[in-house]
């Protein structure tokens, strides 16, 4: 089965997200535990877990449909130790707001080198930061994003994926996410029948399906192996609509969160009505 949502509004707190969720007929979503511009946040009161999780029960969404992702800010391959101190702290933080809501998964972009340090230390950088957390929290994965490769950032390459899933000490606790527009950026072509196939195999044999714990579904402003990540409605960007049809079709994208962070809200419920539809 199939379940689709939307990176939805946690305004006036988290426990307001669920129901935003289901006025759009998701059947999962994403959201932020907290101001994702800021480093740290008061700890979630024991009145707003309790109405999360109701309004949870309510709307049925189980902590297996539900991805969280955290502060842009938190940068786990920080080349400087006052910059990766800060994020892992943060991290961590963001970690034990996930455990405390019942969550299963945190969703994450890797990092970046700030062209201060090289790829491979980048990468072993962001595996120690995770290990850290896994070691501080429990029954949470870190779900790793793979990224368009955009200025210093890391992770666009599944290699880099696998490379840093490789150093990670508890397996049952790493993951990834793939976003669409994402890896189109760079360089995966999903747009054709042949490039989405070419690209998942190459995913299974890097990476593996058993590491995937949910999906971006973006379109994509920029063209194949741009490197830009700038997201569109689907059907109106460059991916174009063959790849989401593909994807709807595929039982290896069943039982995850499939997550639109597509950049005109008002279009969620059509967008997610219209990916059902493509169903066979
Ligand atoms: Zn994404
Ligand atoms: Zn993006």
């Amino acid at each position: 089965m199939k379940y689709i949502g939307a990176h939805v509004s946690a305004q006036g707190g988290v426990e307001n997200a669920p129901a935003n969720a289901h006025a759009i007929g998701a059947k999962a979503f994403a959201l932020f535990t907290k101001n994702q511009r800021q480093w740290l946040a008061p700890a979630l009161t024991a009145k707003s877990i309790d109405a999360f999780k109701a309004a949870c029960e309510q709307y049925g969404y189980a902590p297996d449909y539900i991805l969280p992702h955290d502060s842009y800010l938190i940068n786990l391959g920080h080349p400087e130790q006052e910059g990766l101190e800060k994020s892992r702290n943060s991290f961590i933080g963001e970690m034990q707001r996930c455990q405390a809501l019942g969550l299963t998964r945190l969703n994450f972009h890797p990092g970046s080198h700030l062209k201060a340090i090289d790829l491979d230390t980048c990468l072993a950088r962001i595996a120690d930061s995770i290990n850290i957390a896994l070691d501080r929290t429990q029954g949470v994965t870190a779900v790793i994003e793979n990224t368009a490769g955009q200025g210093s950032n890391v992770g666009y390459d599944f290699a880099h994926l696998a490379a840093i899933i490789d150093r990670v000490e508890d397996k049952s606790r790493v993951g990834v996410c793939i976003d669409t527009c994402h890896a189109y950026a760079a360089g995966y072509d999903l747009a054709t029948d042949q490039g989405f196939a070419h690209t998942w195999q190459e995913f299974d044999r890097i990476v593996g399906f058993g590491y995937l714990r949910g999906m971006h579904l973006n379109d994509a402003k920029k063209g194949l192996g741009s490197r830009v990540d700038r997201h569109d409605s689907l059907g109106q960007g460059i991916l174009g609509t063959r790849c989401f049809e593909l994807l709807m079709q595929d039982p290896r994208f069943d039982n995850i969160p499939l997550i639109l962070e597509t950049p005109d809200e008002t279009l969620w419920s059509q967008e997610i009505e219209w990916l059902y539809s493509l169903q066979r």
